[in-house]
């Protein structure tokens, strides 16, 4: 039987879903509420407005779990992609430096898959967005808001049979279809409507418990960018933390993200000399940011309201809703800090193809949806939902005078820095386990059950801090109360 899809959203996960399913034969009707892009990728950046995603001009990095599915599943996006100034570093740039010089480049072939691709946000869906519309079968309709679901109900099921489409100036249209893929992002209102017609939606929902700042620059001419040497460009000073973000066509960006307990640094955060007189302090961004290297190119952007979702289709075995599926944010939303949310999204929408090709039964396509989205997603949001509560508590922490923590929490921060940091500097095995769940091609936790790899952190433990001096990084930055007296947002002491 020939599928009629509506997929609305043309964001990640809704590109991501048309990559998956489109074929002759097929029709796929992406939906969107925001205008096409502009003609280049430049364009884009400067001037795509994209109500419908906040996010579009916040740092963005991508993993090699989608790196390399569009390689080996997509290899003419992923050339698009290089042609368009994306660059890829790979595993053996990508490693610490002391490491470097013993790796043999040609011994595991697995190395290839740990690559990020370093682009803005806008050029990545700006050419995944070229690439979906040469496919067959695919028709955009943009500047079109979804406005309601159209459903039937049979025996006690809800099923979705199509979508209620509004443009300006014109009356609202039904687009009917065999399935219809919610990919409106982090702030779908498609659960309500469900709601609304007596859908529950189980939801569990945890704080991020941080606020983003993202500002842009370009390298200026004939300025490269630091080398990739022991200073990191990612970094965690308690009360804040921060990354670089490379990107295409000469362009990066630093995120500074702020715990909400912070309240003075959040709120001056926002403001560009602030946010450049923070980066300056901090010598992996400062480095980045120096005015003779780089010039800023856009405002500070600002993001809060920043949670852990995850939304349940699938209720004590039996799905919810028929015919209906929601990928990407609009199921699972993750911390923006981990960087996973578009790798996710288009893993996802991965799932949804392989599982539809599978078999046509609307139950089974559902139940087995939802199984293997929890298999292959969850123990990442397990992961950072946890990671989360922690950093959350150590941010509280950081604020009490004189605090002194306890013996659980001096073992677990002695494991990171002292067991897992040192060992990943100094071992290639380790780096690459560790890496693996990085890049989401294993779970985080597949490492802990490979004995030599757990061998090699508790031998690194055990070694005496003075033996392994040379495998910890340089000072990030400045302690809380120092960086916020030069600022001005507390008495100097
Ligand atoms: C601050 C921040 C930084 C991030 N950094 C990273 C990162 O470094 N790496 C990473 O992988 N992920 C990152 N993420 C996550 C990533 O942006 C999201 O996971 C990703 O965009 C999800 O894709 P999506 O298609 O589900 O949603 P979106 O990309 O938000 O797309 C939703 C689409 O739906 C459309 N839409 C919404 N409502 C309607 C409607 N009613 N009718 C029609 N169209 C509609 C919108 O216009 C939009 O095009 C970050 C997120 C945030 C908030």
């Amino acid at each position: 039987m020939e599928e009629n899809f509506a997929v609305v959203g043309a964001g990640i996960a809704g590109l991501g879903t048309a990559m998956a399913l489109a074929r002759e034969g097929r029709h796929i009707t992406l939906i969107d509420r925001d205008p096409p892009p502009p003609a280049n990728v430049e364009t884009a950046f400067e001037t795509w407005e994209r109500k419908g995603v906040t996010q579009l001009r916040h740092s963005h990095v991508f993993l090699g779990c989608l790196v390399a599915l569009i390689r080996k599943k997509h290899p003419r996006l992923h050339a698009m992609l290089r042609e368009a100034g994306a660059r890829e570093i790979g595993f053996a740039e990508s490693l610490p430096p002391l490491l470097r010089p013993a790796y043999n480049t040609g011994k595991n072939t697995d190395d290839a898959d740990l690559a990020f691709l370093f682009s803005r946000r806008t050029t990545l869906e700006h050419i995944m967005r070229a690439y979906v519309e040469s496919l067959p079968g695919v028709h955009f309709i943009t500047s079109a808001r979804v406005r309601n679901l159209t459903i039937t109900r049979t025996n006690g099921k809800t099923a979705v049979t199509g979508v209620v489409i509004e443009q300006e100036g014109q009356p609202d249209a039904t687009l009917s279809a065999n399935i219809v893929v919610d990919a409106t992002g982090r702030n779908t209102l498609m659960v309500d409507w469900l709601r609304e017609r007596g859908v529950a939606i189980e939801e569990e929902r945890s704080p991020a418990g941080i606020l983003y700042f993202t500002r842009h620059y370009r390298l200026r001419e004939g300025q490269d960018e630091p080398p990739r040497d022991a200073i990191p460009g990612a970094g965690d000073l308690g009360y804040i933390k921060f990354g670089v973000f490379a990107a295409d066509n000469r362009h990066f960006s630093i995120t500074l993200a702020v715990p909400e307990i912070e309240s003075k640094l959040r709120t001056a955060a926002v403001d560009p000399k602030t946010f450049d007189a923070i980066c300056a302090q901090i010598p992996g961004a400062g480095r980045w940011t120096d005015l003779k290297r780089a010039e800023p190119v856009t405002k500070v952007f600002g993001m809060g309201n920043l949670h852990n979702v995850w939304r349940h289709f699938v209720k004590a075995g039996e799905p919810v809703v028929l015919n209906f599926f929601a990928v990407g944010d609009a199921c699972m939303r993750t911390n923006p800090l981990y960087g996973r949310g578009c790798s996710s999204a288009v893993m996802h929408a991965h799932i949804l193809g392989d599982v539809l090709d599978q078999t046509a039964d609307a139950r089974s396509r559902a139940i087995e949806f939802d199984k293997r989205s929890r298999l292959t997603l969850r123990p990442f949001w397990d992961a950072i939902v946890k990671q989360d509560l922690g950093a959350i508590r150590r941010a509280h922490n950081e604020q009490q005078p004189g605090y002194k923590p306890r013996w659980k929490a001096r073992l677990i921060k002695s494991f990171a820095e002292d067991a897992v940091g040192p060992a990943t500097r100094s071992s290639v095995s380790v780096y690459r386990a560790i890496m693996k769940a990085f890049h989401m091609l294993e779970t985080p936790t597949t490492w802990l059950k490979q004995p030599l790899i757990v061998l090699r952190v508790l031998l690194t433990w055990a070694t005496p801090k003075r033996f392994k001096r040379a495998l910890y990084p340089p000072n990030p930055g400045p302690g809380r109360t120092e960086m916020l007296s030069s600022l001005g947002l507390i008495q100097s002491v």
